[in-house]
């Protein structure tokens, strides 16, 4: 069978019924629509987070702290503080203030709405080398706020897209990975594919060990694993 066909057959089967009914709870949409800035300072909770795990952190992070300017000149300790629940809390806080110090020096202020206007490109342009913002930071803002066709994709997104061969081996980056990608998923369903997979690559397709037993992909997954047998010790 032809390799894009074989993938589409994939992508199927991340955005299927059985994909969406055996992994955790749904993600949910913010009750109201969000700053560009809330989409970013999200983003970098949401990176190797699932979505219900950012939503409860970055509520956290939203009461722990009166606005963005304080939580600019608080300490990267109590930010990490405030996003406890997440993994390497103290290196996102780093991230995150690094960025509202940089935006707030050059602009004396906290708002990125202007990023509308400029479009994706123009949006690029101006954060592509801005403090603490990532590539998957960039993508998710321009796949929720900017409405852009792309799919943002983390590690454990990139280890379950190599696994699954949906990207070639040699893809080696973020930036390599979107490429491909926006060429295979139609625009359509870049927020479903990417809430999918994150929570697949997630709950089952772990570094170690991957759940492929229970894994809704195991059927069409040329890397799918038979579980381990239980060791059998030698009698003494
Ligand atoms: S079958 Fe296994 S290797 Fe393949 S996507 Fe699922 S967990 Fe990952």
């Amino acid at each position: 069978m032809p390799l894009t066909v074989v993938r589409q057959k994939l992508i199927s089967q991340v955005l299927s019924r059985k994909a969406a009914e055996v992994v955790a709870d749904p993600a949910s949409e913010p009750a109201q629509e969000w700053t560009v800035m809330e989409h970013l300072l999200f983003a970098i909770c949401r990176e190797e987070s699932s979505q219900e795990k950012a939503e409860v952190v970055f509520r956290q992070l939203q009461s722990r702290f009166f606005d963005w300017n304080e939580m600019r000149v608080s300490s990267p300790r109590e930010v990490a503080e405030a996003l406890a629940g997440l993994t390497n809390p103290r290196a996102r806080a780093e991230r995150m203030i690094s960025f509202l110090q940089e935006h707030f020096e050059s602009t004396y202020g906290f708002d990125l709405e202007s990023l509308q206007k400029k479009g994706v490109k123009g949006a690029a342009k101006q954060l592509e080398n801005a403090k603490g913002i990532s590539d998957f930071t960039l993508a998710w803002i321009s796949q929720r706020s900017l409405r852009a066709h792309t799919v943002p994709v983390d590690a454990p997104m990139m280890r379950c897209l190599k696994r699954l061969g949906l990207l070639d081996a040699t893809v080696e980056n973020a930036v390599e990975a979107r490429a491909s990608l926006d060429e295979q998923v139609e625009k359509n369903h870049g927020v479903d594919f990417t809430d999918q997979l994150s929570r697949i690559a997630l709950d089952f397709c772990h570094d170690r060990n991957p759940a492929c037993g229970t894994c809704p992909l195991a059927a069409d997954c040329p890397s799918v694993r038979a579980p381990s047998a239980p060791r059998v010790r030698k009698p003494k």
